[in-house]
């Protein structure tokens, strides 16, 4: 790999023994090269906000770039969690799946990443703060902490050139550069996430749900697609019986039951004080109301625990496949799904209705 250190890339301790010389043509032609690499790098990591995809193109960049068999990252695994665990992206790895790879917020690497942004041999981590067993296993040779605006967003971990060889110290600094670019791109990432999620239940808010419908239906060549509007029964006595923290207890364990209940590419979201949505793409009314009958029977056998007391609660669902004929605009959609939910609470609840 052709590299070289910049003024803009924080510098590691230097392990080549080289004299410096006055640069030539050359090495000069080289640096442009490689300034010009780290450009399209960081265009592609800055040209998605999608966090799987993030992750995938810096593993392909640390195999492609760095000549590495081996490498995968430990990121947060979902917001608001600080824990770092082995990103399921990884490649080459030979992964243990009954036991977890983690990097625990109160572990002292975990410390240690998020105060030195250099590159570090398993070697020298193992004299100063230790190598959890986990992280040990994977066998690695260089471990790079990803870092944005102070933050520890990931550690990155690489393992077995493809030549064999050490990595230069241009070559680490050329990989903290890329983990550079990475901690940027994936602190937008987690922005942008944060900015469409509700906190509570971890579910989608309802403006990102909605910029989701309209994506759908200007697809050029898409299929059918539904919508399954869901409210909690009688949530108000919930409340009233068992107070407001009871109740917010019972909103997460639902929100839970649909999560489960949908699959990769729905999108679930929590509409409303105790409304849910889920948009089902690729799916006509028929497969909807298997969905929605999907999540109505999961709520209905959930049981929420809260200081010795057991509460179960039931949900109403309406159900409309989009019609681009009546559905003129997002809330026409909408509206057709609301009044088939209705239709259910006044059938007695604890249902599904299909919208006219
Ligand atoms: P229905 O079966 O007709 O839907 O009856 P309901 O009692 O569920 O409906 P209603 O609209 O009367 O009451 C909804 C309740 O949901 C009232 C509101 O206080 C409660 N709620 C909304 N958001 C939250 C929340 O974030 N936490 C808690 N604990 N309650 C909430
Ligand atoms: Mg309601
Ligand atoms: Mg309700």
């Amino acid at each position: 790999m052709q590299c070289d250190s910049t003024a803009s890339v924080p510098k590691m301790k230097n392990n080549d023994d080289s004299e410096k010389q006055p640069a030539t043509r050359e090495d000069l032609e080289r640096e442009v090269f490689d300034l010009r690499q780290l450009l399209e790098i960081s265009k592609s990591l800055n040209s998605t906000l999608e966090y799987h995809d993030l992750i995938d193109a810096i593993l392909h960049i640390c195999v492609g770039q760095i000549q590495v068999l081996r490498t995968g990252i430990f990121t947060r695994k979902e917001i608001g969690c600080d824990d770092l665990v082995l990103h399921r992206n990884y490649i080459g790895f030979d992964v243990d799946h009954t036991i977890e790879y983690r990097i625990g917020a109160d572990e002292p690497l975990y410390r240690f990443m998020s105060e030195h942004p250099h590159c570090f041999t398993p070697q020298e981590l193992e004299r100063t703060v230790g190598l959890p067993h986990s992280v040990a296993r994977l066998e690695p040779e260089l471990l790079v902490p990803v870092q944005a605006k102070g933050e520890l967003h990931g550690v990155l971990v690489l393992a077995e050139r493809i030549e064999g060889t050490p990595f230069t110290a241009k070559e680490q600094d050329y990989l903290l550069a890329v983990a550079m670019f990475a901690g940027i791109a994936i602190s937008n990432s987690v922005l942008f996430e944060r900015s469409h999620t509700d906190m509570m239940t971890r579910l989608k808010l309802r403006h990102s749900l909605e910029s989701s419908i309209t994506e759908i239906r200007n697809q050029e060549h898409r299929h059918p697609f539904s919508l399954v509007l869901l409210d909690i029964d009688h949530f108000k006595t919930v409340n009233d019986t068992y107070g407001h923290n009871v109740g917010d207890q019972v909103l997460k364990t639902v929100a839970e039951a649909i999560r489960n209940s949908v699959r990769q590419n729905d999108v679930a979201a929590r509409y409303g004080g105790e409304e849910f949505a889920v948009l089902l793409p690729e799916s006509d009314e028929a497969t909807a109301w298997e969905i929605a009958e999907r999540i109505r029977k999961s709520v209905a056998g959930q049981i929420t625990q809260y200081d010795g007391t057991r509460i179960s609660v039931t949900i109403s669902a309406g159900i409309a496949e989009f019609d681009a004929e009546r559905d003129i605009t997002i809330s026409d959609f909408v509206k057709r799904a609301d009044t088939a939910l209705y239709r259910s609470k006044q059938l007695g609840r604890n249902r599904t209705t299909a919208a006219e």
